[in-house]
């Protein structure tokens, strides 16, 4: 699985009628050709997902802190083909709401997740934004929308070698790539304006705070593996005081790697 329920009950719920969804979903798929959509039928389904997120967000308004994500960030995600980052056989699910397996038993995380993580960073024009956890590219071509340059780091090789190649294909060229453990940061671009981290981690990693600039933002998912845990939005002020507030509890896979 890959992430977000905004509540414990409400997430295993989401699981149990996702388990039923899926089913349905690839039986459809088993028996069905799947048709190229044209790009008006995209369209309609990224504002039906943009739908779905701002929906979400009003059912965790209390969590969250707010009823409504920067319009900026909903703008973007209305805009890109969230298709052109999942494995064809999949891509008739591109617009759900949900996260959506990449392979290498990985995901591509639930639009609503990334919408709110996004807004969490609240990007600037002018800022640089580091990325633990490239996977299909897609969180990073949405930061990449809104910021000046993206770093984004992917361990798995193969996946890692997709996303670049993707990225060069879409024609991202804002977003650097790097093959390693994001565990580490990215020292020779650091500081970062921004940090966002898309696997769950037990502990905020110390590289990452030291890689945050003063007054940056960093979101990352903190607990144990395969279990729920909390999104995390870690400010640092001037002097290099941190805060740290909970944001909502979320089920993403594991920060992986020797670290
Ligand atoms: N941001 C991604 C996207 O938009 O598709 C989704 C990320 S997926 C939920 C988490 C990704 O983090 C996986 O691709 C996984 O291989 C990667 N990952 C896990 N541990 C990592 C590490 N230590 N360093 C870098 N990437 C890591």
């Amino acid at each position: 699985m890959a992430n977000a329920g905004p509540h414990p009950e409400k997430s295993f719920r989401a699981l149990q009628g996702l388990a039923i969804g899926l089913s349905a979903f690839w039986a459809v798929l088993a028996t069905a050709h799947v048709c190229p959509l044209r790009a008006q039928d995209w369209t309609a389904r990224r504002q039906e997902m943009v739908a779905a997120i701002r929906a979400d967000v009003i059912a965790t308004r209390n969590y969250i802190g707010k009823g409504l994500l920067r319009p900026d960030v909903l703008a973007v995600l209305e805009q890109i083909p969230r298709h052109a980052f999942v494995p064809e056989d999949v891509r008739p699910a591109a617009y759900e709401n949900r996260p959506l397996p990449i392979g290498f038993g990985q995901t591509i995380s639930q639009p609503y997740i990334v919408a709110l993580m996004t807004d969490l960073l609240e990007p600037a024009a002018t800022d640089r934004v580091l990325e633990v956890g490239t996977g299909s590219g897609y969180q990073a071509a949405v930061l990449a929308e809104l910021v000046a340059r993206v770093y984004s780091i992917e361990i798995i090789p193969e996946l890692a070698r997709r996303a670049k190649e993707r990225f060069g294909r879409l024609g991202y060229t804002k977003i650097e790539t790097r093959e390693g453990d994001g565990y580490f940061g990215w020292y020779d671009a650091a500081p970062f304006d921004g940090i966002v981290v898309t696997a769950a981690a037990d502990h905020v990693p110390p590289p990452l705070v030291r890689q945050l600039k003063a007054g940056g933002r960093m979101v990352i998912p903190v607990g144990q593996r395969f279990s729920v845990q909390q999104l995390l939005l870690i400010t640092k002020a001037q002097n290099g005081d941190l805060k740290t507030r909970q944001i909502l509890p979320v089920r993403f896979v594991p920060l992986t790697g020797v670290h």
